[in-house]
């Protein structure tokens, strides 16, 4: 079976086929040679990940799944949430987000937030959303260089390392999107037998 994931996002697409069962073949925008960026202007998580997997269902007719997701840290109200990739602007750059970050938590001792990811499963007959929570604390400072985005300043509750300091299978081991993708991936199986 084709899927289509509805990003750009190459480090995204990494992760998730690092957790496709066999015989799922992941198609993402790149590959379509698709070079338009999607629009993501709803106000919640949940609004962006639905408008992206039905704009693209709509574009190429194959099943599609398409994730959003957002840091919220509790010191800031939620923010940055469904903010995050342009939380510092729009050239949606990793260490000036960060430093935003770090510098809006300069005076908080609290220092909890939590990553969450909302996956949308788009086919003819169906739409289905699937959410993973993974809850943390930001650092004070920048600690690790894998991964992407806020990786590197968040470490999972009753972790030591930040997911920046982890390898992919370590990160799939917590992480938001790995949970999200576990429950889509039971809905698949059921889907495909
Ligand atoms: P998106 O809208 O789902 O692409 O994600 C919004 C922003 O959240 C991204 O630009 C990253 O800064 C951040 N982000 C998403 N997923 C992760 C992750 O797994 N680790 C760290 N940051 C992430």
């Amino acid at each position: 079976m084709k899927i289509i994931f509805a990003s750009h996002n190459q480090k995204k697409a990494v992760e998730i086929r690092s957790v496709l069962p066999e015989g799922l073949s992941l198609l993402t925008l790149h590959d379509l040679a698709l070079n338009e960026e999607i629009p993501e202007k709803e106000p919640t998580i949940e609004g962006n990940s639905a408008f992206k997997a039905n704009w693209v269902f709509k574009r190429f007719g194959l099943p599609c799944f398409a994730d959003d997701t957002g840091l919220e840290v509790h010191a800031l109200n939620g923010a940055p949430g469904v903010h995050s990739a342009r939380y510092a602007g729009s050239d949606r750059s990793d260490d000036a987000n960060i430093n935003k970050l770090l510098e809006s938590l300069v005076h908080s001792s609290d220092r909890s937030a939590q990553f969450k990811t909302v996956m949308t499963y788009c086919d003819v007959n169906t739409q289905i959303q699937f959410t993973g929570i993974v809850k943390g604390v930001i650092t004070n400072e920048k600690v690790g260089e894998f991964g992407f985005g806020y990786d590197p300043v968040f470490i999972p509750e009753d972790q030591t390392l930040t997911f920046g300091q982890m390898s992919l299978a370590q990160k799939n081991l917590y992480s938001h999107r790995a949970r999200a993708m576990a429950q889509f991936i039971d809905f698949l199986k059921v889907k495909i037998v």
